[in-house]
């Protein structure tokens, strides 16, 4: 620890507190994330740092670099790329209009980190504004990639806030355990109309009853016929047959019809019908996105 001088506190979430800190060496500032585990008594799990150190390997430029990770006396310290803010602060402070041609931008590096890690068997499970981390020169990069796997994906955070269901998609929410990329690009879909309505979420589901209403309400119930297995599903509860009546339009009229396109492939119940990243990335949506992002 010694080669890391601790500056600000820059926040707390799932997983403990996150600081900004200057690497003594050669002067990078980095994010210094402490890592509280459930049992700390217990030190930290085999499985988890072998996990966390393969992490160190996915490197991308939309996704925060793990530059190191410290484990001494039962402690676990992650060293991240330090970036400027997260999206959630982007929203709060961008006076309820974003830019169309920000969000494609924004999208189009979401789906493209989400491509790198999903090509390596790597899902995030836990996407949401907070854990995508934006630099002034406006590039996206996302956080926490694979965290949710070595350490689980805790009911409450260390700051004892309740962590939130908003971008869960329904297979989650009705206990499936099997685990694919589908998953992100649910959160992906939720993520993208935040950002064309400014930050106000699509999804704000109190409890997971309120959360399959809330979709269900809008895309329609899912039934055996759209969805095959839907009921096998471990909590699987029967909903009412909500019809669609609310057009995607009214939802985020801010949106191109591509980019409603778009976000109609993404938010779809039955996972395996979901769009992918790398079909996202090819969607006509991003046909006149700057070649300097695409770069
Ligand atoms: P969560 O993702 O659950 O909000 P975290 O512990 O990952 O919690 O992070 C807490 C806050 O710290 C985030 O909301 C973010 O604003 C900030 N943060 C996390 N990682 C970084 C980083 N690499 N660079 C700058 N800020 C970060
Ligand atoms: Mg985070």
């Amino acid at each position: 620890m010694q080669k890391y001088e601790k500056l600000e506190k820059i926040g707390e979430g799932t997983y403990g507190t996150v600081f900004k800190a200057k690497n003594r060496d050669n002067q990078e500032i980095v994010a210094l994330k402490r890592v509280r585990l459930d049992d700390d008594d217990e030190g930290v799990p085999s499985s988890a740092l072998r996990e966390i150190c393969l992490l160190k390997e996915l490197k991308h430029k939309n996704i925060v670099r793990l530059h190191d990770v410290l484990h001494s006396e039962k402690k676990l310290t992650l060293v991240f790329e330090y970036c400027d803010q997260d999206l959630k602060k982007y929203f709060d402070a961008c006076n309820g209009e974003i830019d169309p041609d920000v969000v494609k931008s924004f999208m189009f590096q979401l789906l493209r980190g989400l491509a790198f890690c999903h090509s390596h068997n790597v899902l995030h499970r836990d996407l949401k504004p907070q854990n995508l981390l934006i630099n002034k020169n406006g590039e996206l990069k996302l956080a926490d990639f694979g965290l949710a796997r070595a350490f689980g994906i805790p009911v409450r955070c260390y700051s004892a806030e309740v962590v939130t269901l908003w971008y869960r998609p329904p297979d989650v929410l009705f206990g499936a355990k099997l685990y694919t990329t589908s998953i992100d690009m649910w959160s992906a879909g939720c993520i993208f109309a935040e950002m064309a309505n400014a930050g106000r979420p699509l999804f704000p589901g109190n409890d997971v009853n309120d959360q399959l209403r809330r979709i269900f309400k809008l895309l329609g119930t899912p039934t055996e016929e759209t969805w095959p297995g839907i009921s096998k599903l471990p909590e699987f509860q029967p909903f009412p047959l909500y019809p669609v009546t609310t057009p995607l339009s009214s939802i985020v009229p801010s949106l191109s019809s591509k980019g409603r396109d778009l976000l109609q492939r993404l938010l779809v119940c039955n996972p395996s019908l979901r769009l992918s990243a790398d079909e996202g990335l090819m969607h006509n949506y991003f046909a006149d996105l700057s070649p300097a992002i695409k770069a």
